[in-house]
């Protein structure tokens, strides 16, 4: 795959990068690891100024870095601007909490001196996906940079644009060289870097297969990882819902990112008390989606990033359908200049089809009817997947049942699925491990120190390390 911005809203190749080649990557490795001897020394404060002035540049270019997205990757402008501010409000987070969730645990002994550290690993290195090109980024840069560690990003190569931004966001925001370096690499350049004894660590956030590649590479080479990998997110309605919120919340929880989110609604399992009503709006709020330009502020649905998605995409359709699936409304590629695709519907999806166990990625979604909340649990268990689920009833211990048996990473009661930087965010099963964001986000990447020390002779031992190191 080239290494280029094509607009996915025209089909139009705008500009080719050549891929670095394997003299300029090791240079960027080389600085990267000589950076990390210096930057965790930098005291902690100045490590957490330097995240905090990225966070308020990333809140004064909302504009800039919104348009760069829509352009590379399609996205609605106006949710691109919402995704920078949130990635600024991700670097204010762990600039506000670094300090106490980096501080040393201190644990009660007798006679000794005991608690435990947290200390950065050293370079990691960050594969990550186009679909959120920002927010995936800065999630997984903000806690590791404040911990002490410097990182490596290899970018989808789809959005080598917002790449070079983010590194230059961090240099503008006072990080030294090497400590945030771009990487314009393919996907075959990942393995090489793995086996490098200078990277410390790897956080991957994209696809299944991209995931059990790098995971097994992490695993032969005795890495740490986080994979933040596909879901295919249940969504139940349960007949006490408050169904006007739950279809317009089902609608956008299927088209947020124009369809192409880990975290989007994809089966939509509705008890058959609710089941006519509910899909009778769904259908018809589908077909009310305005598709078009992203840049415009009245379009609901952009187009798919890739050429390469409306194809696989259409391929699970067609096979669904083929699996005995009815369309109820759209199901085809738009026939225009782009990479478009209709908004579609789909009712009787049977275990056989794409559509019950594969995750789609683009505006399709799959209504399932359940008879009562056992078979919802397990319909909705019924996949390789665990990220996300939501779930839509008033009753408190029908809720309680189903937050404490969805094999999720994440359940939502009456609400839509979304990833804060004060929760973990992260997957079961094939959906990854290792978590991201809130604090267990940021000890992912550090080495978990005990310190005891006994029979001191002489000065006192410090109370508390110092947190920098
Ligand atoms: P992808 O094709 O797996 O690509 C993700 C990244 O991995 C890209 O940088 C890609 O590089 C690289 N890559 C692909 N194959 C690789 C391999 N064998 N070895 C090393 N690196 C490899 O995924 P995508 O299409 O960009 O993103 C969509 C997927 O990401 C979906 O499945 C979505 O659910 C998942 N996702 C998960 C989360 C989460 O938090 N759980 C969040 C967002 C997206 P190239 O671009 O050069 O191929």
């Amino acid at each position: 795959m080239s290494i280029a911005t094509t607009n996915p809203a025209t089909g139009t190749t705008l500009k080719d990068f050549p891929a670095f080649d394997a003299a300029k990557v090791e240079a960027c490795v080389d600085r990267a690891h000589r950076a990390f001897a210096e930057w965790r020394r930098t005291p902690l404060e100045r490590r957490i100024a330097i995240v905090r002035r990225a966070g308020v540049l990333l809140d004064e270019r909302r504009d800039e870095y919104g348009r760069l997205m829509t352009l590379e990757m399609g996205k609605l402008f106006t949710a691109a601007r919402d995704e920078a501010g949130k990635c600024a409000l991700a670097c204010r987070y762990y600039a506000d909490e670094g300090p106490r969730i980096l501080a040393d645990e201190q644990v009660a002994t007798d006679g000794e001196r005991g608690y435990v550290a947290f200390h950065p690993l050293g370079v990691v290195l960050a594969v990550m996906p186009w679909n959120f090109p920002f927010w995936q980024v800065i999630r997984f840069a903000a806690p590791a940079l404040v911990a002490g560690n410097t990182a490596l990003l290899k970018h989808a190569s789809n959005v080598p644009q917002c790449a070079l931004a983010i590194e230059t966001l961090f240099r503008d925001a006072g990080a030294p060289p090497g400590v945030f370096q771009a990487l314009l690499i393919g996907s075959d350049a990942v393995a090489p870097l793995l086996a490098d004894p200078r990277i410390a660590a790897v956080s991957l956030t994209g696809s299944e297969g991209a995931g059990s590649s790098v995971g097994a590479l992490a695993g032969r080479y005795l890495k740490p990882s986080v994979l933040e990998l596909g879901g295919s997110d249940p969504f139940i309605v349960m007949p006490s819902a408050t169904l006007d919120a739950a279809v317009e919340t089902a609608v956008r929880a299927r088209i947020i990112n124009n369809g192409q989110s880990c975290i989007a609604a994809k089966r939509f399992l509705v008890h058959e008390r609710v089941a006519d009503e509910f899909e009778e709006r769904f259908v018809a709020a589908f077909r009310g989606l305005r598709i078009g330009d992203p840049m415009l502020p009245e379009t609901q649905v952009g187009p798919l990033a890739t050429a390469q998605i409306v194809d696989d995409l259409e391929r699970q359709v067609r096979e669904s359908v083929a699996a005995g699936a009815r369309v109820l409304t759209g199901g085809n590629r738009i026939g225009r200049a782009g990479f478009f695709f209709e908004p579609t519907v789909l009712a009787d999806v049977t275990p056989r089809a794409p559509a019950y166990h594969e995750e789609l990625f683009g505006p399709v979604a799959s209504v399932l009817r359940v008879r009562d909340a056992a078979e919802a649990i397990r319909i909705a268990n019924d996949t390789k997947f665990g990220l996300g689920s939501a779930v839509w009833t008033t009753e408190a211990h029908e809720a309680l049942r189903f937050a404490n048996e969805l094999e999720a990473g994440t359940v939502f009661v009456n609400g839509m699925v979304s990833s804060d930087p004060r929760f973990p965010f992260g997957g079961v099963k094939a959906s990854g491990y290792g978590r991201e964001l809130a604090a267990y986000g940021l000890r992912e990447f550090v080495n978990v120190k005990t310190v005891r020390m006994f029979a001191l002779d002489g000065e006192r031992a410090p109370a508390r390390g110092t947190g920098t190191e």
